[in-house]
């Protein structure tokens, strides 16, 4: 097997991320919480991309990419991280956003109008059809162009949280509940590669913020980076756990999601989202109430960022 951070990879965060205590938060639930803060990884606002962006733009750039093109919502973090790390290595990044949710010049759109990003967008819910409008954009450049999928959740993008967990065991952290946000899959599908590799007796439990269907996507993202790998591994349904908790639709904020913030805010002085990781330490406060967690457990809680989209609500 290929050990993840010997792939090409391009250095654009700062790591390791930390890992601590939430005092206030353990004390309530009677378990011992811990967040794992990759929104502090240290490109842009941080969150959970720039690991990702590191092995996909090293990729870009080995194929001799000058125009990067990526996707999302209109407020998407991956997209604006994407800006950021492209304008540092010299690559033209261009976002076809969908035309949903926030349009205006607030949030992750302003932080790409400081970048001065060129950003389009398409009125329409397909990805398919932004994909196509890459290609019929890409081939009339006259220059190589890479396209990076809505969240960079494919299997290069997927090594990032593979590392992730190794990263994990190397800081000598040992989980026994392991939790983050499901937007398009790719985090969720590293993190549980990455703990049948490297942390065993860590569960991963993912907390869908979007209707599609992770039961397929997950695994197959993880067939995926195993195969990237070289890992001789098999991967089977009790390798993660899937609990919804979108509430009222991707990027709708949810009673339970504002909830878990402002506990968040009050009790340990760190800002969640409203699209992501609101949403889902609202499934890990779920979780603890409905006895999920033993008093000497730990629960390790991936902060992935989002904070471009606190000022949009
Ligand atoms: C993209 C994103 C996620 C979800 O990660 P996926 O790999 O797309 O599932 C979680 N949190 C934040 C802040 C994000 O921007």
């Amino acid at each position: 097997m290929k050990q993840p951070d010997r792939f090409p990879k391009i250095p654009l965060g700062i790591f390791p991320t930390p890992i601590h205590k939430l005092e206030n938060i353990s004390r309530k639930l009677h378990t011992n919480v811990y967040v794992k803060r990759d929104d502090l990884t240290g490109l842009g606002l941080g969150g959970n991309k720039v690991r990702k962006l590191e092995y996909l733009l090293a990729d870009a750039l080995q194929k001799g990419a000058r125009v990067v093109f990526t996707t999302g919502g209109a407020q998407s973090n991956h997209a604006m991280l994407t800006a950021a790390a492209a304008g540092k290595l010299g690559m033209k990044p261009i976002l076809i956003l969908k035309k949903r949710g926030v349009t205006e010049r607030v949030g992750n759109l302003l932080l790409e109008h400081l970048m001065g990003t060129e950003v389009l967008f398409m009125d329409t819910d397909d990805y398919a059809d932004i994909y196509r409008e890459m290609d019929r954009r890409g081939g009339s450049l006259g220059v190589p162009y890479y396209k990076i999928p809505c969240g960079g959740s494919n299997a290069l993008g997927v090594l990032g949280y593979v590392d992730c967990a190794r990263e994990i065991r190397d800081q000598g952290f040992h989980a026994d509940h392991l939790i983050c946000a499901v937007g398009s899959g790719g985090t969720m599908a590293g993190l549980a590669l990455g703990a049948k590799l490297f942390l065993p007796g860590t569960e991963v439990h993912g907390m869908m913020v979007d209707t599609d269907p992770f039961e397929q996507i997950t695994p197959a993202l993880m067939r995926e980076a195993a195969a990237l790998l070289e890992a001789d591994v098999t991967i089977r349904p009790e390798d993660f756990d899937l609990l919804g908790m979108c509430g009222p639709g991707y990027a709708v904020p949810s009673r339970e999601g504002n909830e878990a913030i402002s506990q968040m805010a009050k009790e340990e002085g760190i800002f969640l989202d409203p699209v992501y990781t609101g949403k889902a330490f609202a499934g890990l406060l779920k979780m603890a109430e409905e006895g999920a967690f033993r008093e000497t457990d730990h629960v390790l809680f991936l902060h992935s960022g989002g904070a471009g989209g606190i000022f949009t609500v």
